[in-house]
């Protein structure tokens, strides 16, 4: 087994160890009871499905609509500096990030989900812009901080926008005292702002934990960013396919990209620096996502 090779076990062992208590609700119970969304959702962690394996369901492509509704008219990205990002090359790198994962083949794959009328998923996503904030609810962030931070970047100057989602991306030297690095290495979830149902994400920097959190490879030469890169694809694509933790998930819970995670596909490029998919001038190294088609697969593109 190779460097990576044993990297991958070192997260695989450590995370699913950490994450078996959060997740224990859901997998207690049957698997065929339906998940409330209580379960595993009042935030949705990345870090949940490191575990692996959540392939299948028992018929149809393994994964199910509960009724909620879809990101389908198109998702917006906004993205929230906290702490500090001063000369960091991952404010250029996640921005073209953003930029380019609309119209992706990547992105593609989520046009196989649909709300209650059959509206599919467009794959369009549109970076609407950025806000820094400078430690204002300091360097250890409770879940609620986080809404909180969203809420003060849309009343300093931000849309207040249905059909966005708002990345709170923390320096490495934040950390979410509810889990991150142990249980999660980002979240998604939803509150009301302002009358408005918002939909939110913590992302946090890999560099902090690079063994939990990290991809262990660096195309853009930024370790921290890189994986974040990762992180915000999966946590973007379970909030346009789930925003409000009532839509499409599986019979445990898992939302489209959990039944890929940690799941890269054919790596291309040179040890240290090797990619999966190349969109918006860069080349990435992102967790695959699951095909709500033929039967359900992880894929790179669709
Ligand atoms: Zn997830």
């Amino acid at each position: 087994m190779n460097r990576k090779g044993w990297t991958a076990l070192l997260i695989l062992a450590c995370c699913f160890l950490a994450i078996a208590a959060q997740a224990q609700t859901v997998r207690g119970n049957s698997q065929d009871l339906v998940p409330t969304g209580k379960g595993y959702g009042v935030h949705h962690a990345q870090g949940q499905a490191k575990g692996g394996n959540h392939g299948g369901g028992g018929g149809g492509n393994g994964i199910f609509y509960h009724g909620g509704p879809v990101l389908t008219n198109g998702v917006n990205v906004y993205y929230i500096w906290y702490g500090n990002w001063s000369g960091n090359s991952a404010v250029n790198i996640l921005t073209d990030l953003a930029n380019g994962i609309g119209g992706s083949s990547y992105f593609n794959i989520n046009t196989t989900y649909y709300d209650g009328n059959n509206v599919p998923v467009l794959n369009s996503v549109t970076y609407q812009g950025s806000t820094n904030d400078s430690y204002s609810h300091g360097t250890a962030l409770s879940d609620s901080a986080i809404q909180a931070i969203v809420s003060g970047a849309i009343s300093g100057g931000l849309p207040k926008d249905p059909n966005a989602v708002y990345f709170v991306l923390t320096s490495a030297d934040v950390n979410e005292t509810s889990g991150f690095c142990t249980s999660y290495c980002g979240w998604h979830t939803h509150g009301t702002i302002g009358g408005t149902d918002i939909k939110y994400s913590f992302i946090g920097n890999p560099d902090r934990c690079p063994s939990a959190c990290s991809v262990g490879e660096a195309p853009n030469g930024n370790a921290g960013a890189d994986g974040m890169a990762s992180i915000i694809s999966h946590e973007l694509e379970e909030a346009t396919t789930d925003p409000d933790l009532n839509a499409w998930y599986d019979r445990r819970g898992y939302e489209n990209a959990d039944k890929c995670a940690w799941t890269f596909g054919t790596t291309y490029g040179p040890s240290g620096s090797q990619y999966n998919m190349t969109f918006g001038g860069r080349d990435w190294l992102i967790q695959q996502n699951w095909v709500n088609a033929s039967g359900g697969y992880c894929a790179v593109s669709y």
